[in-house]
């Protein structure tokens, strides 16, 4: 079974959350932060075909917008917001929109498709770069072995999860349970 780049995202946010995406059969509308979110990506979409790189700190290179990525060896599948392309490398880029710090969902999310642009291009992936909408504001991020085998151990939690139907305990953090969808399937923390 292949995993979505998205679930490890979530897993980092709440790992039951995962859970409920595969096996909680709800209608899930898309909310009005999802809508703004996809129409901010769009049009950073088109505004970036206009720069050139050096808001990067690259020199002369390729991009390609919205890249469907599988990863057969990680059993991955996404689709990355942006990939440059350079003479010295390839450089995955998430947009993000958000104003606040970058957690490790981000990271690990920016990681996962570095590893999966290795394995479908066959090229060492060093950087990549998150990009908050709302400010504009590019950070690098080095693709470090502690990102790759949080990843990792992410990828592997959540096939444990699937293949036993293991329900994980639930976030620590029961702020983030107000206003989650699954709240109702969630007895336990309410
Ligand atoms: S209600 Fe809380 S524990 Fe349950 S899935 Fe949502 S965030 Fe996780």
């Amino acid at each position: 079974m292949n995993i979505r780049v998205s679930d490890i995202k979530q897993y980092f946010y709440c790992p039951r959350v995962v859970y409920h995406t595969y096996f909680t059969p709800v209608h899930r509308p898309m909310t009005h932060p999802m809508e703004l979110g996809a129409d901010e990506h769009e049009v950073l979409s088109v505004l970036e075909r206009r720069r050139t790189l050096a808001c990067y700190g690259l020199e002369a290179g390729s991009r390609k917008f919205h890249v469907p990525l599988h990863a057969e060896s990680l059993g991955l599948t996404g689709v990355l917001d942006l990939l440059i392309e350079t003479e010295t490398g390839a450089f995955p880029v998430e947009f993000k929109s958000t104003r606040g710090r970058l957690d490790l969902n981000a990271k690990c999310q920016l990681t996962a498709y570095a590893m999966m642009v290795e394995e479908c291009l066959g090229v060492a992936v060093t950087q990549g770069f998150i990009y908050r909408i709302p400010t504009g504001r590019i950070t690098p991020i080095a693709i470090s072995e502690s990102l790759r085998e949080k990843t990792r151990g992410a990828l592997r939690d959540i096939r444990r999860m699937l293949s036993d139907e293991w329900m994980p305990p639930p976030t620590p953090q029961r702020g983030k349970c107000v206003e989650c969808e699954f709240r109702r399937f969630c007895a336990d923390v309410l």
